[in-house]
């Protein structure tokens, strides 16, 4: 008889029957774990202490690789000062800190923070601010959100509406009124691109069709992903994000921009919006605000939507009636600060646009020979290797996932697509490895 295998956590026996775990395939997990013991750098290690090099940052968070001391020191050093403080009616002074580091980083004129503890949270905050402005304004007709097809907005009711993955809302519904905008993967056009395609900025007229069928006054805000992450990584074409900000403009449509992937440092700016040249109206972002070492997300509003609810709001009153219990947890805030202080000290907010970038999509590209490949992506520190779909949708990505995983290497598959976004502080020689080790595991695999 075939024996579970025992395993242990701080000496501990335990079971693998009672965490759910999220967006895994639970029961196939259990018979084959892929259990993670402990982290140091750019590596996981597994219970018997095997390196796997981590080419997804995690979940395309862990910026800074895992288990950076000064960060560490920070959270410890806070949490004798004050461990937690409510928000709902007082301020603790290390949140303003915060909030005035980012709106230094942040585009000019998104100088007002919401602090919430998940990119979800993020996106379902940024709707609301949306709905509250148009209200201010006398407006509340505008209820409508426009995603786009691909894109991933988190999963609470707000995000899941918005986002353009089916398949995450077939058992869920979607219930705000919404719309999307045709996604941007040309592959018969763009296949094998480095950096951004030429081609599809004429699919951003179709937001101006959509304004126009919904018509403006019913029209809340549109609401996409500069590079569409966990949707399969697709780089939005030449022209694409400036296009729909002016079309925004034209129609009093408000731009939300998710930056929870791409914000902090992902694709060369601090933030995307400042890559391509693109202002929001407001935009989200988690994972990178804490290289999740505590959990935080955040949503920045432009002054004059911020302003525009303070001004209507009651006399006295509540301006906007929404927030967390952990808004801004005070350990969260020092993990946060002290990441923004590794990011300027080692200038890592930009690195993804110089050789280290570089280097990653060489890596990339390096992979074109190997079977069944049908298109690569790449931007800074973010990249996918696409594969022909076998005889099931997914099914040969998740083997290469496994296979992965085996050599050695941790990415993230979606689908038939292998998505890399490896920690900002990624070094030549771990980008060798990754292309090595990913090689092998197709090559047994395929
Ligand atoms: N928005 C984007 C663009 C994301 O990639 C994610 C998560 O990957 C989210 C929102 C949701 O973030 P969270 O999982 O922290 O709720």
């Amino acid at each position: 008889m075939n024996e579970q295998p025992t395993y242990f956590s701080r000496n501990r026996p335990i079971s693998l029957e009672h965490h759910w775990l999220p967006f895994t395939p639970n029961r196939d997990f259990r018979t084959d774990p892929r259990l993670i013991a402990r982290a140091e750098g750019m590596y996981y290690y597994t219970p018997d202490d095997r390196p796997v090099l981590d080419m997804s940052g995690a979940l395309w968070c862990s910026h800074l690789g895992h288990g950076r001391k000064e960060i560490g020191q920070a959270i410890a050093e806070q949490f004798p000062v004050l461990d937690y403080a409510p928000s709902f009616g007082f301020g603790h002074t290390i949140s303003f800190e915060l909030a005035d580091r980012l709106s230094a980083i942040l585009p000019e004129g998104l100088g007002h923070i919401l602090f919430t503890n998940s990119g979800s949270e993020s996106c379902d905050t940024a709707i609301k601010v949306a709905y509250a402005y148009h209200h201010a304004r006398g407006q509340s007709g505008r209820k409508k959100i426009i995603g786009r097809q691909k894109g991933y907005h988190g999963v609470g009711f707000g995000g899941l509406s918005a986002g353009g993955i089916t398949a995450n809302r077939t058992a869920f519904g979607s219930w705000l009124p919404a719309d999307h905008l045709r996604h941007t993967h040309l592959p018969q056009k763009n296949a094998f691109t480095r950096g951004l395609p030429e081609h599809g900025v004429e699919l951003a007229e179709e937001l101006a069709e959509l304004i126009a069928f919904h018509d403006a006054s019913t029209v809340a805000a549109v609401v996409v992903e500069p590079v569409i992450g966990a949707g399969g990584v697709y780089l939005p074409p030449k022209g694409y994000l400036k296009r729909l900000r002016e079309i925004c403009d034209q129609t009093g449509v408000l731009l939300i921009l998710d930056e929870v992937i791409t914000g902090f440092g992902r694709l060369g700016s601090p933030f995307a919006s400042q890559e391509f040249d693109v202002k929001p109206d407001i935009t989200t972002m988690a994972k990178g605000l804490t290289a999740a070492t505590v959990p935080m997300g955040a949503v920045a509003v432009a002054d004059f939507v911020h302003d525009e609810i303070m001004a209507r709001g009651p006399e006295g009153g509540v301006e906007l009636l929404h927030g967390y219990t952990y808004s801004a947890h005070p350990l969260a805030c020092a993990a946060s600060i002290a990441c923004l202080d590794v990011y300027e000290r080692e200038n890592l907010l930009t690195r993804a646009s110089g050789p280290a970038g570089d280097a990653l999509g060489d890596a990339l590209f390096s992979l074109r020979d190997l079977p069944e490949v049908v298109d690569i992506r790449h931007y800074g520190f973010i990249g996918a290797v696409e594969f022909r779909p076998g005889e099931k949708p997914g099914k040969r990505g998740q083997a290469i996932f496994k296979a992965c995983w085996n050599e050695g290497l941790m990415v993230r598959a979606l689908g038939d697509i292998i998505a890399v976004s490896p920690p900002l502080v990624i070094e030549q020689d771990h980008v060798g490895e990754f292309a090595e080790k990913f090689r092998r595991a197709v090559e047994t695999t395929l």
